[in-house]
């Protein structure tokens, strides 16, 4: 990137905690001109935009947030590599002025980095809203760093910003003001120091001071390229002194002494003008986040969201199908005479069918992002992550984790996509493995198919209950797997933050909802789109001869079908699901569920030759007729365990950035499918000729 940096073009990062407007200043700062990508190695999603001021071009590079760069997670590793590496000629450390001092920890961490600093303080209005009044001039001249005060949702201060920027880019600013860790803490910092070797390359980048207080620190990622004995002796010796004399680790010591000079530096300066009350945040919180109310609460609004997401949204979603089935019907009436039937084919069957399948669920995407922005602006989905917090700690994943999982219930892709509000990788990872078990909404039209065939009505609930069910436990013993071998190690110490309650913006939901839905639509014209053409092809070619279609004693589609590559496939794995109780004509539509399991039922017709959905009932009528009931359930519990559809492999492999990833999860759960069917279905029979 330096490379690229021309003059009169200087490269400019926005850091600061999630939540304090990082991406409403970048907004407003690049306007439109930005993109999207990833860091190298990790998916930690990189904006880039460029702002130009005064002739000027400032490239601007929107960092994860973090509340600090200790290089736990993933992100704050990515924010820390960044800083050091790309050398940034400014950093804008963006800051929740209502809640200033938590979120100097981070401008502290920064100004130790030396980095060229301005500090934003958005939020200016809420601030005010509470009574705070800054003392700016002294508060920058203790910090070393300019202040702009800020208020980003409506561009104030945005102008300031950018002139400060260049500023702080051209012309050597005041040195950032050093925090004095106390005379042992020193000590130990000066120790480690004179050990360093000067020729260590780590050292340039870096600074003496500043590796040798991170190593203090027990940071794994200096120690890591240190590696030296000398160095770890020292190390050990200092640390066993501190803790010896303070009863306390020097993380601990160093985090309390940066507090320490934030509330120093935030006493002289802030006055609250009105007296601390019990605010509205503290009053909400008491009832939402309350011992027993929490957790009904929680379920009431989660259902609200769902209720929204697949009631209403069906509305919608009948105006998007019949729009598909007139666009197929109108291709189809006005196809011109001798352009090839094939082509016409695989227009309609194909493509419409195909990506008109996928859209349709469209306005259900864009409700449910609509609900879970509005939850997550508002300050309640933190909330909801502390409610879960210590239940799921105890499967080994993390409060936040249950956000994704409950997504699962309607839709793996979305569901994978909400994991980035995992910090940790590894507990990102193994709720991203494990989120196709929950029985996401496509399934639905099996169990819709095959429930009512097999099962009167008075068990046609709890079948639905226990398929779900079977779902959940397989996770949380899979989680539990997981985390007890590929995805060991401990649980990062992390404290819980609860921003305050904030009444979301239009605007800003609009825009959540929007990025989400778009990269719902871009994969129905990629993926799914190669994907319809090829089940399209498959279920299609080779085609029989003539003379045999005509002999009219098999139905002709599902002759067809038999003819076909899938059909040939179904009937080639014939001998490998029949453990599992299924014949050829389960495989071939069992091929179709692998890539969607909404196609397993229109699968089926075919096999059936039965088209439309007019035919529901016939088709049950068959399917019972031919199977029995054990067979109907292995059916569901394949369906349920093994990958919902090619998107979610797609999507596992962008998110965890890996093909890795994404094959460990489709094997682990094709396999896992085939293991718990086999064994059902055995027992299954062997209980059955006992009886
Ligand atoms: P990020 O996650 O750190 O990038 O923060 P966002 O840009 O997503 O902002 C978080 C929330 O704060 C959004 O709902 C914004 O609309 C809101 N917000 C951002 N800046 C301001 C501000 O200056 N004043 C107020 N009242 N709200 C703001
Ligand atoms: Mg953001």
């Amino acid at each position: 990137m330096d490379a690229s940096v021309k003059k009169g073009e200087w490269l400019v990062a926005l850091a600061g905690n999630p939540n304090s407007g990082k991406t409403t200043v970048f907004n407003a700062l690049t306007g439109t001109r930005q993109h999207t990508g990833n860091y190298p190695g990790v998916t930690v999603e990189k904006k880039e935009g460029v702002c130009r001021v005064d002739g000027r071009t400032l490239r601007i590079v929107d960092l994860p947030g973090v509340y600090s760069l200790s290089a736990l997670s993933a992100e704050e590793l990515v924010a820390r590599r960044f800083l050091l590496q790309e050398r940034p000629d400014v950093v804008v450390d963006v800051v929740d002025a209502s809640n200033l001092e938590r979120h100097l920890y981070l401008a502290v961490q920064l100004m130790e980095m030396k980095v060229p600093l301005v500090l934003a303080f958005n939020m200016s209005d809420v601030a005010r809203q509470r009574g705070l009044e800054f003392d700016l001039e002294q508060l920058s001249g203790l910090l070393g760093a300019p202040i702009v005060p800020l208020v980003a949702t409506k561009g104030e201060g945005i102008d300031e910003l950018k002139k400060t920027i260049v500023r702080c880019a051209e012309q050597v600013l005041p040195v950032p003001a050093e925090i004095h860790y106390g005379q042992e803490l020193e000590e130990a910092i000066a120790k480690i120091e004179s050990v360093l070797d000067e020729n260590l390359p780590l050292l340039r980048s870096y600074g003496r001071r500043w590796t040798a207080l991170k190593l203090l620190e027990g940071d794994l990622e200096i120690q890591e390229q240190i590696r030296s004995p000398q160095v770890s002796d020292v190390l050990h010796q200092v640390r066993q002194h501190l803790t010896g004399v303070f009863r306390e680790s020097p993380e601990v010591l160093i985090a309390e002494r940066r507090y320490g000079f934030i509330s120093g530096a935030c006493q002289e300066t802030v006055r609250r003008t009105v007296l601390k009350r019990r605010d509205f945040s503290d009053r909400l919180d008491a009832v939402l986040t309350h011992r027993y109310l929490g957790l009904p609460i929680f379920a009431v609004l989660m259902y609200i969201v769902f209720y929204l997401t697949f009631q209403i949204g069906a509305w919608p979603q009948s105006w998007l199908e019949n729009g598909f089935g007139y666009l197929a019907q109108r291709v189809g009436r006005f196809w011109p005479e001798g352009v090839s039937e094939e082509i016409k084919s695989l227009l309609i069957d194909g493509v419409i069918a195909g990506v008109g399948g996928v859209v349709v669920f469209l306005p259900n995407i864009l409700l449910l992002f609509l609900g879970i922005a509005f939850l997550e602006d508002s300050g309640y989905m933190a909330r909801a992550a502390f409610i879960m917090d210590r239940l799921m700690h105890r499967i080994g994943l993390h409060g936040k984790s249950f956000i994704p999982m409950l997504i699962g219930f309607g839709c793996s892709v979305p569901a994978i996509m909400a994991t980035r509000i995992l910090e940790e990788r590894r507990t990102r990872l193994a709720t991203m493995l494990v989120i196709p078990l929950m029985s996401c909404g496509a399934r639905i039209t099996i169990y819709g198919l095959l429930i009512p065939a097999f099962f009167p009505p008075v068990l046609r609930g709890p079948m639905m209950w226990l398929i779900y069910l079977i779902g959940i436990v397989l996770a949380i013993v899979c989680v539990r797997l997981l985390r007890s071998t590929v995805l060991r190690g401990e649980s990062v110490p992390f404290v819980m933050e609860l921003p305050p309650y904030r009444l979301p913006t239009l605007r800003g939901l609009l825009l959540h909802m929007w990025d989400r839905g778009w990269m719902y639509l871009r994969k129905a014209g990629t993926v799914i789109l190669v994907l319809s053409i090829v089940m399209w092809a498959v279920t299609r070619y080779p085609r029989p001869p003539k003379d045999i279609l005509s002999a009219g004693e098999v139905p002709p589609q599902r002759l067809e079908l038999e003819y076909s590559l899938a059909g040939r496939i179904g009937k080639w794995m014939e001998p490998a699901i029949q453990p599992l109780g299924f014949d050829w004509k389960i495989g071939t539509a069992l091929i179709g569920a692998a890539m969607a399991k909404e196609v397993f039922v229109s699968q089926m017709s075919i096999v059936y030759s039965l088209g439309g959905e007019e035919d529901l009932e016939q088709l049950q009528k068959r399917i019972r007729e031919d199977y029995s009931v054990l067979q109907g359930f292995c059916i569901m519990l394949f369906c349920l365990i093994s990958t919902p559809c090619v998107a979610t492999v797609a999507v596992t492999r962008r998110e965890s950035g890996a093909w890795k990833w994404a094959i460990f999860q489709f094997a682990g759960l094709t396999g896992l499918a085939y293991m718990i069917t086999l064994l059902v279905y055995q027992t299954g029979q062997v209980i059955l000729m006992l009886m």
